[in-house]
């Protein structure tokens, strides 16, 4: 996965660029670069983050320039250096790609063995080349042989020597089209154009996108397809921090407002949320928080008496799964656009099953596809660790598990949901406690049962993915079948407890760590004797999750703020993981 980002027009091509790529730094951010013509091209590069390559460019005389494309990497094919990061130029191609050419290696030894010699270890290299052999004086013509003979995924904006057009493809990667007075561009996200132009056209696998003065043309087996231009209601404002030092506590601590939006909006209009009750058989199919979300999701349409499986994407969409005609796929994404869970998805289209999308991004491509759809509506999510999207996803799916079983007490308890989130947010001065006493440690366990359970498996993501340190969530009854060796003096070991039904079979499994030198840190709803707990309002068994996974949220970004790790981009993570 990386972000593209290319603009034809009027406004100032480097501007246009680095803020977009800023924007788009999300996706990734091991080296950057962007290529711009005029009377002829000039690319540059460098490793490291957006800042790095702005200082470069803010160095070197830039020429002068109506286009330009550009691209922040996530590697996937060849180690971060400069030679590696794109853009890649061959003879008269110039292009930046996000995706992955499954048959690179033979098509780059046929290329070889005609004689082009490679500059990177990069699949994208391969395109640039095998674009560049097929070019006579068409680039269309060109651009469309090339996707011929390409097996995989890519996004690619590409610029031609002879030609004072800017050029796009897409096919399983995201790439949408901007429209502005002064131009047009091309984007892995609507984010990155937001200060330009909130009108986008979305573009269809294998269309050929041409970009001149005038505006653009779309072409698909040599005939003109026309898309809607449509408006993004997402604003630049977005993107602004206001006031906090990183996204991620922003965005926990927008948490209240955002579940607040979606109870007003769902409470009293449950048609607005599709039925899931003539389903007998639900899989629920996510990648990272969103397969812990869905995790969430299991134990409570379970305790609704459906049976439910939930699997990561990249697993489901290559085994063997046994549907019947009253299964229901429910596929959780933030972006609406990630690889793996795209493809469960068509897999489960493909045998004619029911799907409901709970994401993000509207007209995102799960969005688009699915039988459903169900918008968690949290904004733009800019920390690449997520929190008020799963948070938001947690919503939805209890929603739609109240919609089968209704009862008073939900209800009651749901509106009073946003004000009790707010309070326990507000203890700051506690968590930050907390964390002083975690950020040293190497090892941190998460233990809790059912539903907390799948609750622990959230928290010890957060923890690992944002401060560095190694943290595994356990089923409480097993840490002792073998991971209790890894327990010493002073191992933290978080005890989620919030299921009354099995409240005291977890409190024994934490003492069972306690006396192996473990120091517990209790969460549940119920006061203990530990020095250490957080205490939560206790709600509805299917709101319980929304108030105990902020805790956890928070006390993971103070713990990694405290280690000094850069928040907001963990190293080598990605947001929107649109790579297999
Ligand atoms: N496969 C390409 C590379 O490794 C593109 C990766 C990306 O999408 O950033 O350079």
């Amino acid at each position: 996965m990386c972000g593209i980002i290319g603009y034809k027009g009027k406004d100032n091509v480097i501007e246009v660029l680095i803020s977009g790529l800023k924007k788009l730094e999300y996706r990734g951010y091991d080296s950057a670069g962007i290529a711009v013509k005029g009377d002829t091209v000039q690319v540059i590069k460098s490793v490291g983050r957006i800042s790095d390559l702005e200082e470069k460019v803010n160095n070197t005389k830039i020429i002068d320039t109506d286009m330009g494309i550009a691209h922040t990497r996530w590697a996937t094919h060849g180690e971060v250096n400069e030679d590696n990061a794109h853009p890649h130029r061959v003879g008269k191609i110039t292009l930046v790609h996000n995706g992955i050419i499954e048959n690179a290696e033979e098509l780059r030894n046929q290329l070889m063995s005609d004689g082009v010699v490679f500059n990177s270890n990069t699949d994208t290299e391969v395109i640039a080349a095998l674009m560049n052999s097929y070019y006579e004086n068409s680039m269309e013509d060109a651009i469309e042989k090339t996707i011929n003979d390409l097996r995989g995924s890519y996004a690619l904006g590409i610029i031609c020597d002879d030609s004072d057009k800017l050029y796009a493809v897409r096919c399983q990667s995201p790439l949408i089209l901007g429209i502005s007075d002064n131009g047009t561009f091309i984007t892995s996200d609507i984010g990155a154009i937001l200060n330009y132009t909130n009108k986008y056209s979305l573009l269809g696998e294998n269309e050929i996108v041409t970009i001149d003065n005038n505006g653009y043309k779309i072409i698909k087996n040599g005939k003109e397809v026309h898309r809607d231009v449509m408006t993004s209601d997402l604003t630049d404002e977005d993107n602004d921090l206001h006031g906090y030092s990183h996204y991620m506590l922003k965005e926990i601590m927008e948490e209240p407002v955002l579940v607040n939006n979606l109870i007003n909006k769902y409470s009293n209009d449950l048609d607005k949320l599709p039925d899931l009750s003539k389903y007998d058989s639900i899989h629920i199919i996510g990648c990272g928080s969103a397969y812990y979300a869905g995790m969430i999701g299991k134990n409570l349409f379970e305790e609704d008496g459906i049976k439910v499986d939930c699997d990561v994407a990249s697993e489901y969409r290559y085994r063997n799964i046994i549907y019947n005609d009253k299964t229901l796929v429910i596929l959780i994404s933030q972006s609406g656009e990630t690889a793996d869970t795209i493809a469960a998805m068509r897999k489960a289209m493909e045998n004619n099953i029911d799907t409901l999308a709970i994401v993000n991004v509207d007209g995102s491509t799960i969005a688009r596809e699915a039988t459903y759809k169900v918008l968690i509506e949290a904004g733009r999510e800019v920390a690449v660790a997520t929190t008020k999207a799963y948070i938001l996803q947690v919503l939805i799916l209890s929603l739609l598990s109240y919609k089968l079983k209704p009862d008073n007490k939900y209800l009651s308890d749901l509106k009073k949901l946003p004000q009790q989130l707010n309070v326990l947010l507000d203890r700051t001065g506690y968590f930050k406690k907390l964390a002083d006493s975690i950020y040293k440690r190497n090892d941190v366990f998460f233990i809790g049962r059912k539903i907390d359970y799948a609750i622990c498996l959230e928290g010890s993501l957060k923890l690992k993915e944002v401060s560095y340190i190694h943290s595994d969530a356990y089923q409480a009854g097993e840490l002792k079948h073998g991971t209790i060796s890894l327990v010493e003096d002073g191992t933290v070991v978080f005890g989620i407890v919030t299921d009354d039904f099995i409240r005291d079979k977890t409190i024994s499994n934490l003492e069972e760590a306690i006396s192996r030198g473990a120091k517990a840190i209790y969460v549940g709803t119920e006061n203990t004797k530990y020095d250490d707990q957080i205490i939560v309002p206790k709600v509805h068994s299917k709101l319980q999750p929304i108030l105990v996974v902020p805790v956890l949220q928070i006390i993971a970004y103070y713990v990694a703020l405290k280690r000094g790790c850069d928040i907001d981009k963990p190293k080598n993570l990605a947001k929107s993981v649109t790579v297999e």
